[in-house]
């Protein structure tokens, strides 16, 4: 290390801030830590899933001036959890300390059609879609995006924020069920897989980007990833070459996921942009040399990227809300004990005291020599959590031991 990169670089004992308090803001906590980091957590519930795990809470709204303040005071540099934090709020703090992602990169994920017109113009191509904006938009949209799925510009996550329409008397319908809000209309497109790539990238360029992701929702929600995606090398790396390429356009800094479909003629699209760890990410915490928000620390940091090699294989379930009741709606606690004998299955749970359908409780990363042998494991799991069956998993005999002592 050069005498220069040495003085950039913040110091372990240090603190870093984390904007929100979440599970991405919770598992940053644990990473962030143990590079030997103090974390603020700014958000305003005081019982969040980082609050209890970070070394301080602030307790306050994101845009509440004099809470910002103290958190530049206290921390060397800052990051966000999620993209939703007002950009004014980001530049707040950017006046005062270093902010990665900065707020213009964090903006571009903002809102949906901003983030499409700037893929496009990284010349990767997305879903055909029309903005529907205002009731003269409304009228002129194009019947060719029908069936479409109609979605917010801003603050859609999870699958909120969205509904499936077949016709313009169906759009009319679902644009005033939204509120009659800025909206785009996307065509519903065929899709082969779904996948995604994070990647990080340091303040100098440098980028580490990991295995590809392939990605299962449910509902909306991701409910299964398999890493490393069952795709072709060339393919994964034109996957891994698009978010480079979006990574360096943003000059990003920080951790970001681009996510895509890909169409039955292997055809790849970008589906949206997140300016931060991701879901899909979190097999890295288990099957990766360096997690994704190890690499998040890093980045904040000034440190070298870590190597983003998959030591393993693996299969990360998301254990939503639903799995905390039975069929009668009786609250229960999941069979996490014998989740836990399935050799190469690594529990994570989020500490949330109130499960919710749909809300994201926690998630299982399974490991195993091969992904068959983790596919088949989490056949396994998800059989003793109840869980609807994916359809990635499905037709897959379950296998709960392994005779391996536990090892991939
Ligand atoms: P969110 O912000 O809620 O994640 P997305 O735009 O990623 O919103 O949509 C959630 C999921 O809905 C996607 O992962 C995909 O499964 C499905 N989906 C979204 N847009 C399309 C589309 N144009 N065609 C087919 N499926 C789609
Ligand atoms: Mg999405």
């Amino acid at each position: 290390m050069t005498p220069d990169t040495k003085s950039r670089a913040i110091a372990p004992g240090n603190w870093l801030g984390m904007m929100g308090g979440g599970q991405l803001g919770r598992m940053f906590c644990h990473a962030a830590q143990s590079l030997g980091y103090h974390v603020c957590v700014l958000d305003p519930a005081a019982d969040g899933p980082a609050g209890s795990v970070a070394d301080r809470q602030i307790v306050a709204a994101y845009d509440d001036g004099q809470a910002l303040r103290e958190l530049a005071r206290l921390c060397a540099a800052i990051t966000t959890e999620f993209e939703n934090v007002p950009a004014a709020s980001l530049e707040l703090l950017a006046a005062l300390r270093p902010v990665r992602p900065a707020a213009a990169a964090v903006a571009a994920a903002q809102d949906r059609l901003r983030e499409k017109a700037f893929v496009l113009s990284c010349g990767v191509p997305v879903a055909p879609h029309a903005p529907v904006t205002s009731t003269d938009e409304l009228a002129a949209v194009d019947p060719s995006l029908f069936p479409g799925i109609l979605k917010t510009v801003r603050l859609g996550y999870d699958g909120k924020g969205q509904r499936a329409v077949a016709d313009a008397a169906a759009l009319v319908a679902a644009w005033r069920d939204l509120g009659a809000q800025p909206c785009v209309l996307e065509k519903r497109l065929a899709l082969r897989r779904e996948l995604s790539v994070l990647i990080a990238r340091g303040a100098d360029g440098a980028c580490a980007i990991f295995p590809v992701n392939e990605n299962e929702h449910g509902h909306g929600i991701l409910s299964v990833t398999l890493m490393p995606a069952r795709i072709s090398p060339r393919q994964a790396e034109r996957a891994r070459a698009i978010a480079g390429a979006i990574a360096a356009r943003l000059d990003y800094v920080g951790v970001l996921c681009v996510e895509m479909f890909e169409l039955p003629d292997g055809e790849l699209l970008v589906n949206e942009m997140a300016p931060r760890p991701h879901n899909s990410g979190h097999a890295t915490i288990d099957a990766c040399a360096t997690s994704q928000f190890s690499q998040q620390a890093r980045v904040l940091a000034g440190l070298p990227l870590g190597d983003c090699s998959l030591l393993t294989p693996a299969v990360m379930l998301n254990l939503l809300g639903d799995l905390w009741f039975d069929g009668a709606g009786r609250e229960r606690v999941p069979a996490f004990e014998q989740v836990l004998a399935v050799p190469g299955a690594c529990l994570h749970l989020y500490g949330k005291e109130q499960a919710r359908p749909g809300r994201k409780m926690g998630h299982v990363t399974v490991l195993g020599a091969t992904l068959d042998v983790a596919m088949a494991r989490a056949a396994a799991v998800a059989g003793l959590l109840g869980m609807e069956l994916p359809a990635a998993l499905a037709g897959i005999a379950p296998v709960a031991g392994g005779g391996s002592g536990g090892q991939p």
